[in-house]
């Protein structure tokens, strides 16, 4: 296995490539593999965590926070967490009021950075972080300003923000899932609609987090797993064990990682000096 310190990823304590062994998540996840899900599946039955925190998409590419308290409600959150949801701010309401004292956190890297820091430096009494059992955190290049393109895809493409069924980044291409069809878009030509603040974020895969995960385009359906620390790590050796999740070294694909996080640098390197 892999020890990696201080790369473009973060702390890298074992890097994992996993897919889910349930039929039902495989085919809702069958892009990514659906490990994540397998794994809060895992924690949540043995009782490691008494909820999930995560965002769900609503209407078209509108979304909101919720909690999933069993395979079932897990399963119902699936899906591309294209449009920043008012994360933070609503999950303290969502822990207490769903009297949650153990949660696992799914989230983006900038999300997770809030989290981990709450968790990790706490320095008020309405922090939770104490609450937060786990802090998973998504790979990411970014989401959408979502008034701006909405517009962009119901003007340029007479496709309206209800009807956006799913998005998925495949390689360069953006594909918007419509009843339509599919529209195909280079995502050189969407970067103009990520929220401003994306286009200058240096973080790609949440080093703030317990576990990074995401999917590489040389692996489809399966996880790429970055465990972070040792308690992150058990989790998916037992999750694994249990027979929740399917496991194999992840470590021929850190470059494939490494580059995705690269890109998402020097993007941000050149944004800046246009800002600045
Ligand atoms: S690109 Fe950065 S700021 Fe934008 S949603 Fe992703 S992690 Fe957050």
């Amino acid at each position: 296995m892999i020890n990696v310190a201080d790369s473009f990823v973060g702390h890298v304590l074992n890097i994992y490539l996993a897919r889910a062994t349930d039929g039902e998540v495989l085919n809702t996840k069958v892009a990514s593999g659906g490990a994540v899900t397998a794994i809060l599946n895992y924690a949540l039955d043995e009782g490691l965590i008494d909820g999930v925190v995560t965002a769900k998409r609503t209407n078209g590419l509108e979304g909101k926070a919720v909690v999933a308290r069993s395979r079932k409600e897990l399963l119902a959150t699936v899906g591309n967490k294209w449009s920043i949801v008012p994360f933070a701010s609503r999950i303290k309401t969502k822990i207490e009021e769903n009297n949650l004292n153990q949660v696992a956190v799914v989230c983006l890297p900038c999300q997770a950075q809030f989290f981990g820091q709450m968790r990790d430096f706490p320095m008020l009494e309405t922090d939770f972080g104490e609450r937060i059992e786990y802090i998973i955190s998504l790979f990411c290049m970014g989401t959408f300003a979502f008034e701006t393109f909405i517009n962009y895809l119901h003007m340029n493409h007479g496709i309206k923000g209800r009807d956006v069924r799913d998005i998925v980044l495949r390689g360069d291409v953006i594909e918007v899932h419509h009843p339509g069809g599919v529209l195909r878009l280079s995502i050189r030509e969407i970067y103009r609609y990520l929220q401003v603040g994306c286009l200058v974020c240096t973080d790609y895969t949440g080093g703030w987090s317990d576990i990074s995960a995401g999917v590489v385009e040389t692996k489809p359906g399966w996880t790429i797993l970055i465990a972070r620390n040792k308690k992150a790590d058990e989790l998916i050796k037992n999750a694994k064990k249990r027979g929740y999740i399917e496991v194999r070294d992840g470590s021929p694909f850190i470059g494939d990682v490494i580059t995705g996080a690269r890109e998402k640098l020097a993007r941000s390197q050149k944004n800046m000096m246009c800002l600045f």
